[in-house]
């Protein structure tokens, strides 16, 4: 029997159940009392027949074969009472149904009879149904109609595109020759990734090769970074290079409300994958299903479990010799059910981190390829580095947008307005010049933003400024940008101090001129106690010592905490918040003393920025000159 007939069988059994149960339910009514046409008279006589009271419609009905009535309820209670519990004469559940056969060619003048009684009484010739159409009525025509229904669902089935009953199958999609294949060429940037997965691609080249020599064949890898970081791209890369089929699945689309669904569509996935071999099937987002079993809340996530308990079934059930390698994507790792990371599953892991500006430019190159006419004036050197934090897809984005930047302003070339713009669309939304700002906020933010921009000029080892501007944008009224240098990867303390001071400048440079507080410096608060905490709990920074305090379940590559636990007392806490204030507050000092010694600059660059609205690098020197340099360190 192949698979649709069986589930035909299946449904066709269920159905009869249902329309069986669903007969006797009806059936199951008040029993009722046969007796010999005798009795009846003598019931007549006796008035222990309940009178219809309605000619057209009632109980007592006399058709062509029967009499069909009721007793009158003071009869019906004494001889349910009475009756004898071993010898009963009466029904059961009876409460006054009676029923006797009826032959109207010699009924003994029963129709005079309860005439002359006075009992009312409905006579219904030739209507008797008989039983087997009723039997037909209540059981073959709804099994017809089920059976209809399932043909149709069936043909649905059959034909392509139509989902009816299709809840186990997998999603996964195909990519054929037809799409353009991925290459390692079009990923860019995550050169160490490449490496690890070298050998994946030369196993499904060549498996036979790796088993001769007895090597370790990889089953599953798992990629781990952030979103927008190529990780679906270097998978299909994977089955690009290797010229193998690419089966794509999320695992969120294992997750769905009907029960067993995921584990069917797992096992359906992996059914594919053998018939396809040598192929990659790859998991985005496993951490939708692989969640630590036990780790729901309430315990409603039987399902989940039991597709994950699928996958691992199916994983380890895979033959060395099926070369079908399995590739994930996550970016909370710390979620997975060890389970999944056993040997045997993906027990390869590789890290695809966000780009760093090697990483970035490379990416930048990748994305601004032909057809895409850059200006002269395009450095992408500048780009990669005025883009900390940009993910691959960022990129992608940013580049995209400058293109369409250029477009809407007729530009031959894409220049590097446009880029600049485009980066900071990607970063913070694009430019609010519509939004109505009184000229006292406007003036408040130019001396908030060249407070930042003064203080970055001249502090030596700060970042230096790359942009300065008071065009709102997202949720700021200004921005001044700065160009980190990420070769740095160890920064010391100074450079730290000096990200405080800077951060702090905006505010003291508006209690300086206006004597006032606003609300506006919130996120530099923000970002400035953050790094002075850093700097006393994890750097060792302080007069608290070299020691860590707090230890925290950190994904380094997410750039996030998931949480901090207290492993101090309450005195060192009391110690630590004393510690963090202390920093800020030296920078705080730090930063008015710098500004009250360029109040001159200050309020040329704040004049600069209410008539220009934005400032770049060479137009803040011009203004405050030349930077104060480093003096070089001896010991380099
Ligand atoms: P992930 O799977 O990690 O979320 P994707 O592979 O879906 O990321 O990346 C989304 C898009 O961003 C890709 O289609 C690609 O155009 C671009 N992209 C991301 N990372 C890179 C990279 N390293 N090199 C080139 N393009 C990238
Ligand atoms: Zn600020």
């Amino acid at each position: 029997m192949n698979k649709n007939t069986k589930n035909m069988f299946v449904w066709f059994i269920l159905g009869l159940v249902v329309v069986v149960t669903i007969y006797q339910i009806i059936n199951r009514g008040d029993q009722v009392y046969e007796m010999p046409t005798s009795d009846f008279h003598s019931y007549i006589s006796e008035k222990y027949i309940k009178d219809n009271g309605n000619p057209f419609e009632g109980y007592l009905i006399l058709d062509d074969e029967w009499v069909e009535g009721k007793f009158r309820e003071e009869f019906v209670a004494i001889n349910k009472q009475e009756q004898s519990v071993e010898n009963p004469i009466f029904p059961q559940n009876w409460n006054g149904n009676f029923k006797t056969s009826r032959d109207t060619s010699e009924d003994y003048g029963l129709q005079e009879k309860l005439n002359t009684q006075g009992i009312i009484f409905n006579i219904k010739p030739g209507s008797n149904f008989p039983d087997w159409l009723l039997v037909i009525g209540t059981t073959v025509v709804p099994l017809l109609i089920f059976l209809g229904l399932m043909i149709f669902l069936s043909r649905q089935m059959q034909g392509s595109g139509n989902r009816a009953l299709s809840f186990g199958k997998s999603k996964a999609r195909l990519h054929t020759e037809t799409d353009k294949p991925v290459t390692f060429d079009d990923v860019a940037g995550v050169d160490e990734a490449k490496d690890a997965l070298e050998e994946v691609i030369q196993f499904l080249k060549a498996p036979s090769k790796f088993e001769r020599l007895g090597g370790t064949i990889p089953k599953g890898v798992l990629l781990v970074g952030p979103p927008g970081t190529g990780k679906t791209m270097l998978a299909k890369a994977v089955a690009g290079e290797a010229d193998v089929p690419f089966f794509s699945i999320s695992g969120s689309d294992f997750v769905e409300m009907f029960v067993g669904v995921g584990a069917s569509r797992v096992r359906d996935l992996f059914e594919t994958g053998k018939k396809n071999a040598p192929c990659i099937i790859f998991i985005d987002e496993l951490d939708a299903v692989g969640r630590h079993r036990g780790a729901g809340i309430g315990g409603g996530h039987d399902e989940r479990e039991q597709t994950l308990n699928a996958l691992l079934v199916q994983m380890q059930g895979f033959e060395d010799s099926e070369t079908v390698i399995m590739i994930a994507a996550t970016n909370r790792p710390d979620v997975l059910d060890p389970a999944l990371l056993r040997p045997g599953r993906f027990d390869r892991q590789i890290i695809v981190d966000l780009p760093d500006v090697r990483g970035r430019k490379a990416i930048l190159d990748v994305h601004t390829k032909e057809p895409y006419k850059l200006a002269e004036d395009v450095n992408l050197e500048i780009m990669a580095k005025a883009t900390p934090g940009f993910s691959g897809a960022d990129l992608k984005n940013m580049a995209n947008e400058a293109a369409l930047l250029a477009a809407r302003e007729d530009k031959e070339h894409i220049d590097m307005e446009c880029f600049d713009e485009a980066k900071d669309r990607v970063l913070m939304g694009p430019e609010r010049r519509s939004l109505v700002i009184s000229d006292e906020e406007r003036r408040v933010t130019a001396y908030h933003e060249a407070g930042h921009a003064l203080i970055s000029h001249f502090v030596p080892e700060s970042d230096p400024n790359y942009k300065c501007t008071i065009v709102p944008r997202g949720r700021a009224l200004g921005v001044t940008a700065l160009l980190p240098d990420e070769e740095r990867h160890n920064p010391n303390r100074k450079k730290l101090i000096a990200d405080i001071i800077v951060f702090l400048g905006g505010r003291v440079a508006e209690e300086t001129i206006f004597g006032e507080q606003t609300t506006g410096a919130q996120n530099d608060f923000e970002r400035a106690t953050r790094l002075a905490r850093h700097m006393v709990t994890q750097w060792g920074m302080s007069p608290l010592g070299p020691l860590t305090y707090g230890r925290r379940d950190e994904q380094i590559f997410l750039g996030k905490e998931l949480a901090v636990h207290q492993d101090y007392s309450e005195q060192t806490a009391i110690a630590i918040d004393k510690a963090v204030h202390d920093i800020v507050m030296e920078c705080y000092e730090n930063a008015k003393e710098i500004i009250e010694t360029n109040l001159d600059g200050l309020k040329h660059l704040a004049d600069a920025l209410l008539e220009r609205e934005t400032l770049i690098t060479e137009e803040i020197e011009e203004i405050l000159g030349p930077r104060p340099q480093l003096p070089t360190n001896p010991l380099t």
